[in-house]
């Protein structure tokens, strides 16, 4: 193969992991490509004011934060591509990655594909998605003002998107299985001192009620075993994320019984060359800066290692 076919690194993610070690690759003159993916930017797409990124005192919307990594990453060089990888082959070096536009090949890899939301598998919820049922409350709360709404979850993810739907709905309940909750003490304060949320503890999801729009969500009392409907418009599922691990997986790369890719040495995949960064490793910390910060180290992990390969 011609080596000039072959990149230095090829990033496959565009979230701040993946953008993070583009600019520090870009800087170190690796002329990486970012995979980005269909919908670059990854979760803080759909995510409305950061509060808690350094260096924006009043705060920056998601998507704007976002957009200024995608300048500056481009400012240095770096080539984005609007692209899905579908398929990969860590076997043999160059390292390949089949995308659904074609195939690129690298000497190093860095894995940034953070996390999705997860979702219930109720009977109903696939029918009835988009017709009230969402896992995107800033996506679609919108469609939802002067509406009553469920938030599933007793999370911060829950406690955020019940504070950001009071905007528009009229009334938010939180629905969580148990009475304890995995949300930090700020973000369950704020949620529940709003007048527009409720609360449905110990309370199991049974289905989404409606035929062509959501009309309830009937819940079990875990306790009692006693089943009734609440009566919402929509439903917001916020209740995790898997990562987006299952093409590596299946392309030999070590993963938790969670989905996560295993690393050692913070940034090191269990294949020499293909390294790792951001949600997709990362369970514990979830946050736009600790990916950027992972993306970071594993540039900088790529560059030594690239170094030592000559
Ligand atoms: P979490 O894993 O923290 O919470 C998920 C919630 O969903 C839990 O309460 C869990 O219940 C519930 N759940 C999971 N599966 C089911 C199920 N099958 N049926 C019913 N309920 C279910 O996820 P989050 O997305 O809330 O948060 C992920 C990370 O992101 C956290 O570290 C969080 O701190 C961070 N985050 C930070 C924010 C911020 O700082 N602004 C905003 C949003 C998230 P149970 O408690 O019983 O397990």
């Amino acid at each position: 193969m011609d080596q000039k076919d072959v990149k230095n690194v090829v990033i496959i993610g565009s979230g701040p992991a993946g953008l993070t070690a583009a600019l520090y690759a870009a800087r170190g003159e690796l002329k990486p490509v970012v995979l980005a993916g269909l919908n670059p930017g990854g979760q803080l797409m759909q995510t409305t004011e950061v509060e808690n990124f350094p260096g924006f005192p009043e705060g920056i919307m998601g998507p704007d934060l976002m957009e200024n990594m995608m300048k500056q990453v481009k400012r240095f060089g770096a080539e984005i591509l609007q692209e899905n990888v579908i398929a990969a082959d860590f076997t043999k070096r160059p390292f390949m990655l089949k995308t659904d536009k074609g195939e690129y090949f690298a000497k190093s890899v860095i894995i940034s594909t953070g996390a999705d939301a997860n979702w219930l598998n109720l009977p109903n919820e696939q029918k009835l998605r988009g017709k009230g049922v969402s896992a995107c409350a800033t996506c679609d709360g919108f469609f939802f003002k002067g509406k009553d709404v469920a938030v599933i979850g007793g999370g911060d993810s829950a406690m955020e998107e019940a504070n950001f739907l009071t905007k528009f709905a009229n009334k938010v309940t939180i629905v969580h299985r148990r009475a304890e909750f995995k949300a930090s003490k700020i973000m369950l304060k704020r949620a529940q001192d709003n007048p527009k949320i409720a609360f449905a503890l110990n309370a199991g999801i049974v289905d989404a009620v409606g035929e062509n729009t959501v009309e309830g969500l009937k819940i079990k009392d875990n306790t009692t075993g006693q089943e009734s409907v609440l009566p919402v418009q929509g439903i917001f599922l916020a209740i995790g994320h898997t990562p987006n691990t299952k093409i590596f997986a299946e392309a030999g790369l070590e993963v938790d019984a969670k989905g996560y890719m295993v690393v050692k040495n913070h940034t090191h995949s269990n294949i020499e060359g293909v390294f790792v960064a951001g949600d997709v490793q990362d369970f514990r910390y979830r946050q736009a800066i600790s990916a950027a910060g992972m993306g970071c180290m594993a540039a900088l992990d790529v560059e030594k290692w690239l170094a030592e390969q000559e």
